[in-house]
């Protein structure tokens, strides 16, 4: 086994792979970029070094530089994690090359699975069955509308070389096809350097699944249980899952015995995962290998006990598989959700700052992987994956349930994330009935929140929790007042019934909270939501916080919350509220109907999120519509149009490309 390895990349991975080295006992080398210099994978490494500036392609992907750190820290090998280096054949080469031991496959296994259109030829030569297509990159338009019309609407078009989802366009009708493979064969220019493109047919409503392979040099192969990632935005998977509802004991080995017939025939070694999509037939198409660990690798370890890490570096170091398929098992469920910088409410723009509070679930069936703590900055240059969530339960709705709970339990501040919204997904009723498909998103979330009204029982909890807090808060405040009033008269007699209203931004709520005053500072609750009672047990000490953990007809409830006044903000299983409390001095609920809000238009375009500015596409005088782009940021990796918020004619254009932003800079001004 190795002394000492170096780690080429950051955040939550770095940490993830620094985990299994200590437990081995071996040494790690982290790098970081001056963006990272106080972030949490440097400092949990063994020796940490600098090795240039924030932007990527002056650190962590300048494979010179890091192998020269490698080298010279006396590593024996360099695991790469995933994105940046982790998929780039000439950096595996060049560690190679120089004696060191790439943790990952080799580079011929790393370039052929790179190219998709090889990918899949070879897949079809191992008998894996592919997405009925062409296996050949597209030469001119004529051909291509003849081979789609072959293949039949609706067509994807595909880069060669992609990823990430970038290039791809979907195509139903033929005279839209010229024009989507002009902008394909640009975009897949831009990002990837190489223009070739090829079509397949487009499956409607499919199911993301995927087999992971383990590998090693002397011909074993194994295959792990399915993880289904149908959750995706914008081909980014969000949440994933193991095993899959879709998928039964027939399915799982032939899908599995596919995943290692396409490896053994790329002569595969190490970690690597065969994606599929799924159709509503059951059947199977290949889409493409990875060959480096993922991200949601994590699911898998929950339910089979194994640490992929370790395999990877047992095998990596010249050790056979010890595992043997038939030994092969799983036991109970595991889901996970990515928690990101991104602003659900601000259409997912990336979010950047400083962690100023900082709270990760714990719990038995709880794993979390996380990049970040406390004090960490989140800043434009790199993805903007935070943490991970991971539960795992005996079945699917044990599983739901415990992530449901620790993401209720998760606070972060100083900057947006996805945690209600992921929580809003696992919660709609169409994911806890496992009807999934990689549409799930566009058919049932809208902005921030599902298309579906929550629950009126998460209503009555959040309204209940919301109360508590209020009621006690006023209670304190009470009490300390005491020792200020003169004492005229007996001590006043306890009270033990309270009423209280609730109004939120839909709904109005009618409270009845009794409490047993056998104990002191009242903690046993009977409280009446509207017509329904729950039994209620109140903490000691938590509404100093800002998280509340009640105990709800004997079931754990976590909240969080915010309070300003009789306003408390809420958030609990994917939905928020801001609610105001009023002490009714009737019941008469008209009384308290929310009224609409008005919205007020601004004559100035303000920036959404901080970044670069690209392009400035419009000029002073120029008149512009509602909607229309009018300026570029790049932030995080990802390029945002922003649009204009009105039709108006341009009075003044502030930015110019090159320039940074922060959230709220004026961009344009308007002249109404
Ligand atoms: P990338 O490498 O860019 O991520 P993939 O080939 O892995 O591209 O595809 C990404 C996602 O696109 C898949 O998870 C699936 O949701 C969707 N997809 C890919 N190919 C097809 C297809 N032929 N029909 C329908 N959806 C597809």
């Amino acid at each position: 086994m190795f002394d000492k390895i170096l780690i080429a990349n950051r955040g939550e991975i770095a940490i993830r792979i620094m985990r299994t080295c200590k437990q081995m006992g071996i040494g790690t080398v982290a790098v970081y970029s001056e963006a990272d210099a106080r972030n949490l994978h440097m400092q949990k490494a063994d020796e940490a070094v600098f090795i240039g500036d924030s932007q990527a392609d002056r650190s962590y992907l300048v494979k010179e530089k890091i192998l020269e750190v490698a080298i010279k820290t006396n590593c024996q090998a360099i695991h790469p994690g995933y994105g940046f280096l982790s998929e780039n054949a000439d950096f595996c080469d060049m560690v190679v090359n120089e004696g060191l031991t790439f943790i990952g496959p080799s580079s011929k296994a790393i370039k052929t699975m790179g190219d998709k259109i090889a990918a899949k030829k070879l897949a079809q030569k191992a008998g894996v069955p592919t997405v009925p297509g062409h296996t050949k990159a597209i030469t001119n338009l004529s051909e291509a509308a003849l081979i789609a019309k072959k293949i039949g609407y609706p067509v994807l078009l595909k880069p060669a070389a992609g990823g990430g989802g970038k290039g791809m366009r979907i195509v139903y009708k033929e005279n839209e096809i010229e024009t989507n493979i002009l902008s394909c064969r640009t975009e897949t220019l831009k990002a990837f350097g190489d223009d070739k493109i090829f079509i397949e047919k487009y499956i409607l409503n499919p199911r993301h699944i995927e087999i992971q392979v383990f590998a090693d040099n002397y011909g074993n192969i194994i295959y792990m249980v399915e993880r289904e990632c149908s959750i995706q935005r914008r081909y980014q998977k969000i949440i994933e899952e193991t095993p899959s509802v879709a998928v039964n004991e027939l399915l799982r080995k032939k899908m599995g015995e596919s995943a290692c017939a396409l490896a053994a025939e790329a002569g595969y070694a190490n970690a690597g995962t065969v994606e599929y999509i799924l159709d509503s037939d059951g059947n199977y198409y290949f889409l493409e290998m990875n060959t480096r660990l993922q991200v949601e690798h994590p699911v898998t370890e929950m339910v089979t006990g194994l640490d992929l890490v370790e395999l990877q570096l047992e095998i990596a170091s010249g050790q056979q598989l010890t595992i043997k398929q038939e030994d092969m098992n799983y036991q109970g469920w595991a889901i996970e959700a990515r928690i990101c910088a991104d602003d659900p409410s601000r259409k997912f723009l990336p979010s950047t700052g400083m962690v100023t509070r900082y709270y990760q679930p714990k719990g038995e069936n709880i794993r979390v992987d996380s990049g970040v703590n406390l004090g960490s900055i989140v800043g434009v240059y790199y993805d903007s994956l935070l943490s991970k969530v991971i539960a795992k339960g005996n079945n699917r709705k044990e599983a739901i349930n415990n992530l449901t709970n620790a993401l209720n339990g998760y606070h972060i501040e100083g900057l947006a994330t996805n945690v209600y919204y992921t929580n809003a997904i696992i919660n709609h009723p169409a994911f806890i009935s496992g009807k999934l498909s990689t549409n799930f998103i566009k058919q049932h979330m809208e902005n921030k929140a599902a298309k579906v009204d929550p629950p009126t029982q998460h209503l009555h909890h959040m309204a209940l929790a919301a109360t508590l807090v209020y009621h006690n808060r006023q209670n304190l405040v009470k009490a300390s007042l005491k020792p200020m009033t003169t004492h005229v008269g007996g001590t006043p007699r306890p009270k033990n019934k309270f009423y209280y209203v609730v109004k939120g931004e839909k709904d109005v709520f009618k409270l009845t909270l009794t409490g047993n005053l056998d104990c002191e500072n009242i903690r046993d609750w009977i409280i009446i939501v509207d017509d329904s009672k729950y039994h209620v047990i109140t903490p000691e000490f938590e509404f100093f916080r800002r998280r509340l953990k009640l105990e709800i007809d004997k079931q754990v409830h976590r909240f969080r919350l915010n309070y300003r006044g009789n306003f408390l903000w809420g958030a609990y299983c994917g939905i928020t509220r801001t609610f105001e409390i009023y002490t009714p001095k009737e019941w008469s609920l008209a009384h308290f109907m929310p009224k609409p809000r008005k919205t007020i238009e601004k004559n100035r375009l303000e920036s959404p999120m901080p970044g670069m500015i690209l392009d400035v596409k419009v000029k002073k005088g120029e008149i512009v519509h509602k909607g229309q782009e009018v300026v570029i940021i790049e932030s995080m990796k990802m390029e945002s149009g922003v649009a204009s918020p009105c039709d108006a004619t341009i009075s003044e254009v502030i930015v110019k490309a090159g320039q940074t932003v922060e959230t709220g800079d004026v961009l344009i001004k308007f002249k109404k």
